[in-house]
Formats: C-alpha cells, sequence, structure tokens
C-alpha cells in the first residue's frame, strides 16, 4: 500500500459549517490545516437547505464562498471521499492513516463539465434531494460542490462505457483504486455531525409508509430554488397541497425513543418554513402542532411572533397517530391540549415531521473520546473549555458536541480554533525547549 504522508499542525473530520469554520480559523492563524470529509463534496447538511432562521438569508448563498474559501486557502489540504481509518500517539501529537475512496474519475483532471452525467443512462434516487429526485450514476454531487468533480458510483454502473467516450479530458478509469494518506498532526478537531431521526422512528406516524408524510430535511429540498421539483409539491402524488402540519419533537424529548433531549433547531426550523411555505403557496393553510415552542436565541421570539402575526396556526397539541385517507391524505389524530385534552382528527394533504438531530458518527473507539448518554461527544468542562474533549489535543465543535443550530456552530468553530491554536503552541514551544537542551547536551559532549 503505498502511502502518500502529510504533516499539518490540524486535522479537521467533517466538512461541514462547523468543520469547514475551524478550518479556516485555524489556516487563516498560519497554521497547516488538512480536511478530512468522507462525502464527495464538502458543504455538510447546510448546503442542502432552503434558507436560514432568522435571517432567511438563501443558505447556498453564504454556504457555497465558505465552501471555496476552504478549497482555496493556501494553508489548507482538502481531502474529500476520505475517511481517517487508524490513529496512534506520536510523542505529543497523532498518526492518522486515511484512506481516500475510488471515484473512478481522475480528480486533478475533471473540469466539472458533467459530459458524463449527460450521458449516463442510469437514474438513481438523489441522495442530495432526500429520495425525491434522480441523479445519475456519474455525476458531480450537486450544483455548487466542492470540488466540481464528477464521482461514479461503481455499486450501480452498467459499465457501458458512455462516460468514457464523452469525458474531453479522458477522466474516466475503471481501474482507479483507494489512496492512502498518512497525516501526522498536532491537534484534531472533530466535526462530523449529524445525522435526523429516521422518519420512521415512530411507527404511530407513518412515515416511510405514507408518501405524504416527510420529514423536515425533504421539506428544506422541497423549497431549495435547487430543488427536486422546482416547486413545492407533495412526493405521493405531485399535487399542490392546500394545507399543511407540522408535528414537533417527531424524534425529540421523547423517551420512547432513548430520545430524551431537545433537538433545540426544530421549533425555529418549522417556524422558518412555514414562513417559506406562505410565501411559495399563499393560500395555504398551515398548522404547527407542538407541545412547547422553544426560541432561544438573538432575534428568535420575534420571529415565532412574526409567524403567528402572518397567520400560521399554532396548535398546543399532542399528535398521538397519523393514518391515510383514500385520496393519500395524511389524517392527525391529536389531543387539543388547550382544549380539555379533546381528541380531535384533521386531514392535511402534507405532514411534515420535525425530527430531531442524532449524532452522525461515534468517534469512541478510533479516536478514544468517550460519548455522553445522549451519544454525543463527551465535553468534560463545558463552562470552561467549551470545545476541549477528555483526550488532550482533541476537539469537537458542531453538532458532533451536541444540537445546535449555525449561529452557535460557528461559534464553536472559533472556539475550538482558538483552543487546538493554544495546544499546537504549547507543543511546538515543548519541542523547541527539547530541541534546544538536546543541542546544548551535544555541545558539552
Ligand atoms: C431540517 C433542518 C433545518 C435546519 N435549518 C436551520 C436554519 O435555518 N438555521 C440554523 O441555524 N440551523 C438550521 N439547522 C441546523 C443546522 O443544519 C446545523 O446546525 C448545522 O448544519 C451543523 O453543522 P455541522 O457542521 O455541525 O454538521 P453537518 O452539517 O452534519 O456536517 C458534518 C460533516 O461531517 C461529515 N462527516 C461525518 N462523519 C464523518 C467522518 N467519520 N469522517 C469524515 N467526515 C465525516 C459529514 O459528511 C458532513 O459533511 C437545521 C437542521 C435541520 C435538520
Amino acid at each position: 500500500m503505498a502511502l502518500e504522508k502529510l504533516q499539518v499542525d490540524s486535522l479537521i473530520v467533517g466538512g461541514g459549517i462547523a468543520g469547514m469554520q475551524a478550518a479556516l480559523d485555524l489556516a487563516d492563524q498560519g497554521y497547516q490545516v488538512a480536511l478530512v470529509e468522507k462525502e464527495a463534496s464538502i458543504g455538510g447538511k447546510m448546503i442542502a437547505l432552503s434558507k436560514v432562521f432568522p435571517t432567511l438569508d438563501c443558505c447556498s448563498c453564504i454556504t457555497t464562498p465558505k465552501m471555496s474559501a476552504v478549497a482555496h486557502h493556501e494553508n489548507i489540504q482538502l481531502l474529500t471521499y476520505c475517511e481517517v481509518q487508524a490513529l496512534e500517539e506520536n510523542g505529543g501529537g497523532y498518526t492518522a492513516l486515511v484512506e481516500k475512496k475510488p471515484r473512478y474519475v481522475i480528480e486533478e483532471d475533471c473540469t466539472g463539465c458533467r459530459e458524463c452525467e449527460y450521458a449516463c443512462p442510469i437514474d438513481l434516487p438523489s441522495d442530495f434531494d432526500r429520495g425525491m429526485g434522480a441523479y445519475r450514476a456519474v455525476r458531480v454531487p450537486f450544483s455548487t460542490a466542492v470540488p466540481q468533480v464528477a464521482t461514479l458510483d461503481i455499486e450501480n454502473c452498467i459499465l457501458c462505457g458512455k462516460c468514457e467516450k464523452v469525458c474531453p479530458h479522458g477522466c474516466i478509469d475503471f481501474t482507479q483504486t483507494a489512496r492512502h494518506f498518512e497525516i501526522e498532526t498536532t491537534a484534531i478537531v472533530l466535526a462530523t455531525g449529524f445525522e435526523v431521526t429516521p422518519k420512521d422512528a415512530k411507527k404511530e406516524y407513518g412515515a416511510g409508509q405514507f408518501d405524504n408524510v416527510i420529514d423536515g430535511l425533504m421539506m428544506e429540498r422541497l423549497l431549495a430554488p435547487t430543488g427536486p421539483y422546482g416547486h413545492v409539491l407533495r412526493p405521493g402524488d405531485g399535487k399542490e397541497p392546500d394545507s399543511i402540519a407540522y408535528v414537533q419533537c417527531a424524534g425529540s424529548r421523547d423517551a420512547t425513543l432513548g430520545i430524551e433531549y431537545c433537538s433545540r433547531v426544530c421549533c425555529m426550523y418549522a417556524i422558518k418554513q412555514a414562513m417559506l411555505l406562505s410565501g411559495a403557496l399563499p393560500l395555504a393553510d398551515i398548522t404547527i402542532y407542538y407541545m412547547d415552542i422553544r426560541t432561544f436565541g438573538k432575534g428568535y421570539e420575534q420571529f415565532y411572533q412574526t409567524a403567528r402575526a402572518m397567520g400560521i396556526e399554532f396548535v398546543k397539541g399532542k399528535v398521538a397517530q397519523i393514518t391515510e385517507d383514500e385520496n393519500k391524505n395524511p389524517v392527525v389524530r391529536v389531543e387539543m391540549l388547550d382544549e380539555g385534552s379533546k381528541i380531535v382528527e384533521r386531514t392535511h394533504d402534507l405532514v411534515v415531521l420535525s425530527v430531531g438531530l442524532l449524532p452522525g458518527y461515534n468517534p469512541g473507539s478510533l479516536y478514544g473520546v468517550p460519548a455522553a448518554d445522549d451519544g454525543f461527544v463527551t465535553v468534560p468542562s463545558p463552562n470552561i473549555s467549551p470545545s476541549e474533549t477528555a483526550r488532550p489535543g482533541i476537539f469537537v465543535t458542531g453538532v458532533a458536541a451536541g444540537p445546535m443550530d449555525i449561529v452557535d456552530s460557528i461559534v464553536l468553530s472559533g472556539a475550538a480554533a482558538s483552543e487546538a491554536a493554544a495546544y499546537i503552541e504549547a507543543h511546538n514551544s515543548r519541542v523547541a525547549v527539547s530541541e534546544s537542551k538536546g543541542k546544548k547536551e551535544l555541545a558539552h559532549v
């Protein structure tokens, strides 16, 4: 196995908004950084969102410049489609063995022209669009992907060779194998993010079974200008929905699922989506079924009050069950908490489950950092060192540390970069002292 060797000050694991921000904060201070991302592009979940609360900025417009800054920074080496396979201590720092999966496309020569994609005859459900749209077996992952390089899904490729014939630069390489890197680093920042609660986790809500019961990330794609249909349509039959309901805490604060914590972003993203839907479908009725509304951040309560003033209906109620009628309309059975716990059934065209945030990756065995009871990385002294893990030199940021929004992820990444920088400086001075001691001892010989 040929090993390509890199030496850096800090290794960042995960290229979502938190990892990108930590990488930029360290690189801007002059530290050498390697950023390892397991997917074919950086950007994480944020690049797939429509707009962001509380400002309603276009998500792609604010994420793409960060992705580009990471890719072009002279102090950052970007390693996409890569995962850390092994980690060892090396006298004050760490050595990581990283594997880069084959893209079957020569990355250095690909210009992202997408000729291969247009020629490919295989359509697959698009992961980026949460299964609602299609993409080809060979494709650039999405329009603003960084790097703009095609990746071929060998599992689903029929080896017809059409991509190879049309590629103007001869980039398709069916013989490509994995590459391996050995990265020596002083500090590590974990930014491995989250997955959402599987939408079929609560069987009584019928998601996974009913096409018109979707999750919050699917609604983000329906609302995005680059979304699968270019318009908000319900996935079951392509009909424009006239009545849309949100079910809050569908995968958080739920002891039956073993997820007892609040995911912190679901109230705000449901309110945001409801506002965006009022703009996209002005005649639609929008209802949010909730137990408590939690609007903890700066400007968030005003955001909620604006949504109420816009006519979005907030119903304090506990949704017990969702079924489907003969027209594929979801029927919500709800205990109305403000109406003496009366049980009512209401029919909607589309139901969105406000699913919660689960840890995206458990770094426990590989990185030797324990997870807390909720599965997120333990931070032993959150009030003093909010990004320091239990292992020296390993820091954590973003949702890998616990549910948080983008603002808090960016703030914590600044803290992680600052704590990592202090650790690197202390390490470098220890090395300098021991080197000068060694020189003095040699001079005495
Ligand atoms: C439906 C929905 C809507 C939202 N809307 C908003 C909003 O409007 N405003 C707001 O402030 N917040 C919003 N959020 C929250 C926001 O998405 C998160 O705060 C933010 O994306 C966290 O970024 P992150 O970098 O920590 O995680 P992620 O975005 O999950 O990034 C983690 C990255 O790490 C990579 N990775 C994971 N494991 C590994 C590994 N082992 N090796 C290498 N790479 C790895 C992943 O592929 C990913 O690229 C929303 C969340 C949801 C679910």
